[in-house]
């Protein structure tokens, strides 16, 4: 079993268990990049704020990037280091607290950062600081599969084209203040991608990175998959920093905490429509959205494809909405009430985005560590749920 020393019967479900030596393991692949490159890696809060492990993550890592004031405030409270943000477009009642806490800010445009510039100045006098600002460029490249993670589709919002880039230049707009630039076009992809994507930053925004400081080059790296070409990977980084002489960023969600979660459910019932039809504890709609966002058909622990084994099942949540379906399933023996089923990879993206439709509680939150054992670090009750409404 997974949870040495863990008796599952005992685990009140639905919960989220993050191992803790599973993150551990990526965070030594991430710090391995750092040390091979001298590059510095952040870990985006948007795929993972459980700041539980945010003590253990920031002894690896030099700090977190963040999509919103809230995620800063998170970041500068639980993860000593760096606090990094990046917003399409900031807020003006938001930008004064986030000018008092972060280190590195992102404009998604020129006009955001002649509107901002002088409150950063002020903000840097009263702290006695330097804050570093950057640009969020498109290069207009684009390599995945799926187009709503697509940021370089045509008319995206994110990030700033050569044309866009270059028409402000001739406006008479200057780079005066910018340290770096950031793009992110990744998602779940591997270093060929990356390599790709360089080339095109390159040929369109070369010139304009020589006499930078930094390069970002966002999240979506899936560094600490199996498959993951990480030679090629330093390979690029070096390659960058030596060209330029810029430091490297990577800011990875998803690969900080990839394949380090569970989703542990019970079935609650179990019938028969056409098929066998098993309902669990758990929701798509309100514990793991990306099922049916995405979509993706997240992996249970000793189940197969449909009609792999013996025994093929439908599996639901405990909504009312008919498409609150996880998946077909099948198990070597029937399902029965009582059944404890384990959902794998689920610590991003999960905690991130539930919520609490239909009134379905929130999945208790849990950790499992070798010292330890199992802790669970926060549960959830009909207050979570009426203090949003
Ligand atoms: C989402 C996002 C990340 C993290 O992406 P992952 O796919 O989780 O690695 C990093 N930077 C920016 C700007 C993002 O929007």
């Amino acid at each position: 079993m997974i949870f040495r020393d863990m008796d599952l019967d005992k685990i009140k479900t639905p919960c989220y268990i993050v191992d803790e030596r599973l993150v551990r393991k990526n965070m030594e692949i991430l710090k391995n990049v750092m040390d091979m490159t001298g590059c510095k890696i952040l870990l985006a809060q948007k795929g993972f704020s459980m700041y539980a492990l945010y003590s253990l993550m920031s002894s690896y890592l030099v700090g977190t990037t963040a999509s919103s004031l809230n995620e800063a405030i998170l970041g500068h409270e639980k993860f000593p280091g760096e606090v990094h943000i990046f917003n399409p477009a900031y807020r003006e009642d938001d930008m004064e607290n986030i000018l008092e806490i972060t280190d590195h800010i992102v404009f998604n445009s020129f006009t955001q950062w002649y509107k901002y510039k002088n409150m950063v100045h002020k903000a840097e006098e009263k702290r006695d600081c330097h804050i570093s600002c950057g640009l969020r460029i498109n290069p207009e490249y684009s390599t995945g599969d799926h187009a709503q993670y697509d940021p370089c589709k045509e008319g995206s919002r994110l990030g700033i084209t050569i044309g866009n880039f270059e028409k402000a230049l001739n406006e008479g707009m200057t780079l005066e203040g910018i340290e770096g630039l950031h793009f992110h076009t990744l998602c779940e992809q591997n270093s060929d991608d990356l390599e790709e994507t360089l080339k095109a930053v390159e040929e369109k925004f070369g010139k304009y990175i020589m006499g930078m400081k930094w390069l970002n080059f966002g999240g979506g790296h899936h560094i600490t998959r199996e498959d993951y070409d990480i030679a090629r990977l330093i390979r690029l980084i070096n390659y960058i920093q030596d060209k330029y002489k810029v430091t490297v960023y990577l800011e990875p969600g998803e690969a900080a905490v990839l394949n380090s979660g569970f989703l542990v459910s019970t079935v609650l019932e179990t019938m028969e429509n056409g098929m066998n039809i098993a309902i669990l504890d758990t929701s798509a709609a309100c514990h793991m959205p990306d099922v049916i966002e995405m979509p993706y058909r997240p992996f249970i622990i000793s189940s197969g494809e449909p009609c792999e084994k013996k025994y093929t099942y439908r599996l639901g949540g405990p909504t009312c909405l008919a498409g609150d379906i996880i998946g077909d399933y099948s198990f070597d023996e029937r399902l029965i009430e009582g059944d404890k089923l384990i959902f794998t990879d689920m610590a991003h993206y999960s905690m991130v985005k539930n919520n609490t439709f239909n009134g379905i509680n929130l999945p208790d939150i849990c950790v499992y560590s070798e010292k330890e054992g199992f802790k669970v670090v926060k549960t959830f009750g009909y207050e979570d749920f009426k203090g949003r409404l």
